[in-house]
């Protein structure tokens, strides 16, 4: 991120001889030269580092005896074993930018002109250090002028790794199908023309693959999708700038810096009238706009605004539905063929497939970060945990993620998707490898979730096994609680309480958890209130058809089947033989583990309500549920508890005497909200006050709704409570292996 050419410029202002070298251990600098002159440069060096760095631990000490003639800039140095940091890819800066389209520059409209403030980072090392023999751009033999921008010390391209230009950098074509049909610049232009014929393109960008087409053409969105299988998913879309974009979103200033900043996310905004145009065929169920600026200089190119060329374009990961993101040429070819029409492709190899990040703002008297998924531009940041073993912990199975730690730092994988896919779970035991040598970690202590058969618990064990290491289980909920103290820094071995609200948990009793109310540190935990446990018939297929759960909920209401009408939406959609079979499978047990889980709660009440009775991903339901809400109703239904069991059963009959009564969907929804609101403030006052503990941490992915966590945050702050949310990691299962690395590191300090 140009340290040292910001060192070598401070030293000669001051007059200083001496080096400066990057070496495994950090930056290491020997000056020499009168004291005065010395005790400037340091300031200078602690108050103003470049604008892309991070000063964790400043360390001056006086050397005798050194007198230097010049100043200068060493080759790295390597010591083995030692951590150095990891960057992350960065967005294009403005300067290069500017350059870009500058038709005096010698890199006017290069698809990889670069910096040391941006350019590829993450996705193209093979090995640390980061010098450019260790990275995938060491095939590529620097031109005379770029060599003399590389070696001069005050250039601004001093020492820029993947530095490249017309005449020695990588290349782009356009390929249909196994054929080049254009190279360089006509490549662009030809994957342009397509779009902008309604036609699908897969890009080779950063990180991997992007599928590209016109957002505002919903006959292409439309093909994207059915090609895809995403059915009601949403994509996200890409701007060239905040000029184009504006008409399409609401920005706010926070948001417009998140869009700009160098790792560039996609962002959830609201969007205009204009952008509710696209909405309903981008993001069907959504009321808010997934948004990305153009981050690499091909992606400006690709975007640049001409009169009849979209505004907007879909840019989704470079897959079909559930498989990791493509990221070689190959790969492309023989699994997106299918889908793209054309193929826009370069030379650059990418290393390592990184997904773009996904996340939001949130006003809740302060402006926060809220992320959904962590991936490019974030992944390579650490999170602070205690000093300990090097630990890794495997995470959860969907949503999956791995977490590194060692020396006080854990390092939290990038999104990996579904382990239950066979390319999703090589990915990740890719990344586990890759990961694993570039931060230099070889793990003493293995973490993983208690469920048996999750893929990362397996592959924990089988780690574990072949390491001869010792494996420590944490239980899901835990993990989430472990995860969002770690995430707020907050003291792991103080007792806090833990709101733990998701789909599916494995719970310490073997049954399925997830509406949990926790008291506990990432030493351990007591599950102080839970929901009532309720039958999920068919298991995982209930997740899939929500009306199953509609059902187990009647049924447990005590409702009986002969009482029920089968115009009743849930009943009409499953029909009477589903319906009377299912009920049979619950009486008998067969098939149908009980479960806690919020996630399923939330999935029951969207059928009842007629929102879904079936879905193509998990809490598309609860979506529209929260879609239909209303900020201004207070009104709710009673739920009380018992000996630690929420009575959540109690609202089916107040939520069907509603729905008989024809009281509109968005007050019924509400009323529902803020029952769970309500029930969770109570039982925080009630461990209150049998703990005199004040402070409650917010984790699971039932809280990516936002309706829920703003009401619920509202109620606890009001009754005095100090709350904390996620803000670096998402509250989804993607947290769980920096859980599972905080339980291990806490319980092996004891
Ligand atoms: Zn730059
Ligand atoms: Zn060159």
């Amino acid at each position: 991120m140009g340290f040292r050419p910001a060192v070598y410029t401070y030293a000669t202002r001051h007059g200083l001889g001496g080096w400066v070298l990057n070496s495994s251990r950090g930056v290491e600098i020997e000056v020499s030269g009168p004291s005065d002159a010395i005790n400037a440069f340091v300031s200078d060096l602690q108050n103003s580092p470049p604008s892309q760095a991070v000063i964790e631990h400043f360390e001056v000490s006086d050397l005798p005896d050194r007198d230097y003639e010049i100043f200068e800039i060493r080759d790295s140095a390597d010591f083995a074993g030692e951590f150095i940091p990891v960057p992350s890819d960065l967005a294009i800066c403005a300067e290069c930018t500017h350059e870009l389209f500058d038709p005096a520059n010698r890199r006017y409209r290069y698809p990889f002109i670069n910096c040391t403030h941006c350019g590829p980072r993450y996705s193209i090392i093979k090995a640390i250090p980061y010098d450019r023999p260790n990275t995938t751009m060491s095939s590529f033999t620097l031109c005379p002028d770029c060599a003399r921008e590389y070696h001069d010390p005050t250039d601004r391209r001093f020492h820029a790794q993947p530095i490249a230009c017309p005449v020695c950098g990588p290349k782009t074509w356009f390929q249909i199908g196994a054929n080049r049909f254009a190279e360089e610049g006509n490549a662009i232009a030809s994957a342009r023309e397509f779009i902008q014929a309604g036609k699908i393109v897969a890009v080779k960008g950063l990180g991997g693959f992007h599928l590209f087409c016109d957002a505002t053409n919903p006959q292409a969105v439309e093909r994207l999708r059915a090609r895809k299988h995403r059915n009601g998913k949403p994509l996200a879309v890409m701007g060239f700038n905040l000029a184009t974009v504006g008409t399409y979103a609401s920005l706010s200033e926070a948001e417009i810096k998140l869009l700009q900043s160098p790792a560039a996310p996609i962002l959830l905004v609201d969007p205009t009238d204009l952008g509710k145009h696209i909405l309903s065929s981008i993001s069907p169920d959504q009321t808010r706009i997934g948004l990305m600026l153009a981050y690499t200089p091909l992606h400006m190119l690709l975007l640049e605004p001409a009169p009849g060329f979209p505004d907007l374009l879909v840019a989704t990961s470079g897959n079909l539905s559930e498989e990791p993101i493509c990221y070689t040429q190959e790969e492309a070819i023989s699994r997106l063929s299918s889908i793209a029409d054309g193929f826009l492709m370069h030379y650059r190899p990418i290393h390592h497939a990184i997904d773009d990040s996904l996340t939001q703002m949130l006003d809740l008297g302060k402006i926060q970060d809220y992320p959904i998924r962590r991936a490019r531009g974030l992944s390579t940041l650490p999170l602070k945990v205690p000093d300990g073993p090097q630990v890794l912990g495997t995470g959860a199975e969907l949503k999956s993620t791995f977490c590194l730690a060692r020396q006080g730092r854990a390092f939290l994988s990038h999104h990996l998707g579904d382990l239950q896919n066979l390319e999703t779970l090589q990915a990740y035991e890719r990344a586990v490898i890759h990961d694993q040598s570039l931060y230099r970690i070889q793990p003493d202590l293995v973490s993983c979730d208690l469920h048996p058969d999750y893929l990362s618990t397996r592959f924990a064990q089988s780690y574990a096994n072949s390491h001869d290491l010792p494996l420590v289980q944490v239980q899901h909920h835990h993990a989430h609680l472990a995860a969002c103290i770690t995430d707020n820094a907050l003291d792991p071995e103080e007792p806090v309480i833990g709101l733990m609200y998701d789909g599916t948990g494995y719970g310490s009793d073997g049954t399925i958890w997830g509406g949990e109310v926790l008291l506990g540190s990432c030493l351990g935990f007591e599950r102080a209130f839970h929901l009532q446990p309720v039958p999920q018939p068919g298991g995982d297929l209930a997740v899939r058809e929500p009306a199953r759960m509609a059902l187990a909920y009647l049924l447990t209401a005590e409702y009986s089947v002969d009482d029920l009408e089968f115009t009743f939406p849930p009943l009409e959609f499953l029909g009477e033989g589903k319906v009377r079979v299912i009920t049979a499978q619950i009486q008998e047990g067969f098939n149908t583990p009980l479960t806690s889980s919020m996630g399923r709660l939330f999935d029951a009440v969207s059928s009842l309500l007629g929102l879904y009775h079936t879905v193509s991903y998990e809490a598309q339901g609860a979506v529209a549920l929260e879609r239909l809400t209303n900020a201004d109703v207070q009104d709710f239904y009673k739920i009380n508890f018992n000996k630690g069991v929420i009575n959540q059963v109690a609202l089916i009959a107040q939520i069907l005497k509603d729905l008989q009564q024809g009281l509109p969907l968005p007050l019924i929804s509400t009323k529902f909200h803020n029952a769970i609101a309500q029930v969770s403030l109570a039982c925080s006052l009630a461990l209150r006050e049998r703990h005199q503990i004040n402070k409650v941490v917010i984790s699971g992915g039932v809280w990516q709704n936002l309706y829920l966590l703003k009401r619920t945050w509202a109620l606890l702050k009001t009754a005095g409570f100090v709350v904390h949310i996620h803000h670096q990691v998402p509250a989804n299962d993607a947290c769980i292996a920096l859980g599972q690395v905080a339980v291990a590191l806490a319980q092996s300090k004891r």
